[in-house]
């Protein structure tokens, strides 16, 4: 029986992961769990997966936790901050780790994970984005393979799956295009309520904004650099409302492989999950004849000036994709609590990636340097 540690379990993928592991009965058991602070519903996880290990974010919070366990009667071994992200990541107690975590905090914990040989099933696409070059590395080190979640890179995995990457002409990522893919109107009105009402997916609230930016779309193209190895020119971005075509392969022979589903990420985390196995899935099947249309179109780059900022920061490399990514997670928090305009986004990132002078070949303590100082700038950009 597989044995998983999930960070990130009270999240939107978090969730979902532990919905499919219930519906796949013994297959998978879940040896651990981390929030950043949502213990009421870790509370409930708790006593549904019976983990042995779990981590928290604050000291305060393992306590209580700990309080808690004494007086339920449960054993649990309670981590917390980010060296209890890391050693829950590589603990003994599992051979898999779903990185469920949003933003650049994945990446520690990711590493620790690799090195400790573990299966890896990965939805956490910012630790990819800041430090693709050195996660790839260590996980041809240590011979682990990276399964994507996110449901684009699974898409493209399972088209690629028999075939030579030699024969790779390109990769087509398609993209819903958010709520504002038909909107009309200035972009620098819209309300936090109206962004996070996304068409198509239910997601967490920060890849939820990237959706309507289209900074996601940046951000994945980054994120299949390297999963797959592939050149920036290579790699096609195509808006697709329905959402129904999770992304396309082009070989040399010019034959597109695709990958179609109605959208639910309840598939890519148990193909992850499941790996090479393929499982049954109890979902509605796919009916063409009532989709009747699948469209296709070009991005708007004008309009949507995050996509353009990610992709030339992936193009740049070194440091700037942290820098990006950082600026980006930074702005939209700020969105987020009212204190930025929608439009501010870009702008702000555009700011930040200006002032930054590239490292290439940055080690890991540049990356996290370059990730700081990003921070830094982006506050004071936002006062
Ligand atoms: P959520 O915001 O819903 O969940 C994030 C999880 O990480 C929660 O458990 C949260 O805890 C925890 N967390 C947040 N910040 C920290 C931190 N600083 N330290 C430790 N733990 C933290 O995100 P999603 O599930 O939507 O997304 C997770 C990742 O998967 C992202 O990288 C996203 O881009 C990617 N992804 C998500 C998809 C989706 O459908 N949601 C689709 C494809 C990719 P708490 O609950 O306490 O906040
Ligand atoms: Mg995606």
């Amino acid at each position: 029986m597989k044995k998983i540690v999930i960070l990130g379990s009270t999240g939107s993928i978090g969730c979902q992961a532990i919905n499919v592991i219930k519906r796949l009965r013994g297959e998978i058991e879940i040896a651990g769990l981390t929030t950043y602070s949502n213990l009421a519903l870790l509370k409930k996880q708790i006593r549904v997966c019976r983990p042995q290990i779990v981590s928290v974010w604050k000291e305060e919070q393992a306590l209580e936790l700990n309080e808690w366990c004494k007086r339920n009667k449960i054993k649990l071994e309670i981590l917390h901050g980010l060296e209890g992200l890391v050693e829950i990541a590589g603990c003994a107690a599992s051979d898999m780790v779903l990185s469920a975590v949003v933003g650049s905090i994945g990446l520690k914990p990711l590493l620790a994970a690799i090195k400790s040989k573990k299966n890896i099933a990965l939805a956490n696409k910012e630790a990819l984005v800041i430090a693709g070059d050195i996660i790839m590395a260590e996980a041809k080190k240590n011979k682990v393979k990276l399964i994507p979640v996110d449901s684009e890179h699974s898409a493209v995995f399972q088209c690629l799956k028999q075939e030579d990457a030699k024969t790779v002409h390109k990769i087509i990522l398609t993209a819903s295009g958010g709520p504002f893919y038909r909107y009309n109107s200035s972009h620098s009105d819209i309300k936090v309520s109206q962004a996070l009402d996304h068409p198509t997916w239910k997601m967490g609230q920060k890849i939820t904004i990237d959706s309507a930016t289209l900074m996601n779309k940046g951000l994945e193209a980054i994120e299949a650099h390297h999963l797959f190895n592939i050149g920036f020119d290579k790699i096609e971005i195509v808006i697709h409302p329905q959402s129904i075509v999770h992304s396309m392969v082009e070989f040399i022979d010019t034959t597109v492989l695709a990958h179609l589903s109605y959208p639910t990420m309840e598939l890519p985390i148990q193909y992850a999950l499941t790996y090479p196995e393929r499982c049954k899935l109890p979902l509605r099947r796919l009916d063409l004849s009532v989709i009747k249309r699948l469209e296709f179109d070009a991005p708007d780059f004008d309009r949507f000036p995050c996509l353009k900022l990610a992709l030339n920061a992936g193009k740049i490399s070194g440091t700037m994709p942290a820098v990006m990514n950082a600026a980006n997670e930074k702005a939209v928090r700020f969105f987020l609590d009212g204190k930025i305009k929608f439009t501010d986004i870009a702008k702000i990132i555009k700011k930040v990636m200006s002032l930054h002078k590239t490292i290439e070949n940055p080690s890991l303590d540049d990356i996290f340097a370059a990730d700081l100082w990003a921070r830094e700038v982006t506050r004071a950009f936002s006062g």
